[in-house]
């Protein structure tokens, strides 16, 4: 992955760590989907996770 992200977005990332929570992105590069989460169960997360990597599942239809 390309170090690109906005400096905000890096420290944001921080923040949400140290309150325990994960953050999510899509791979696709354009896309600004982001899932963040705390104490959810593995299945949750598995979920989340597959989601938020298969941009098909969430992107905008054009
Ligand atoms: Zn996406």
């Amino acid at each position: 992955m390309p170090n690109l992200k906005p400096y905000a977005d890096q420290v944001s990332d921080a923040l949400a760590r140290l309150n325990g929570m994960r953050t999510l992105r899509c791979p696709a590069p354009d896309c600004t989907l982001r899932i963040r989460y705390r104490a959810v169960t593995p299945d949750e997360a598995g979920r989340l996770a597959a989601l938020a990597r298969d941009h098909t599942r969430h992107g905008n239809p054009k």
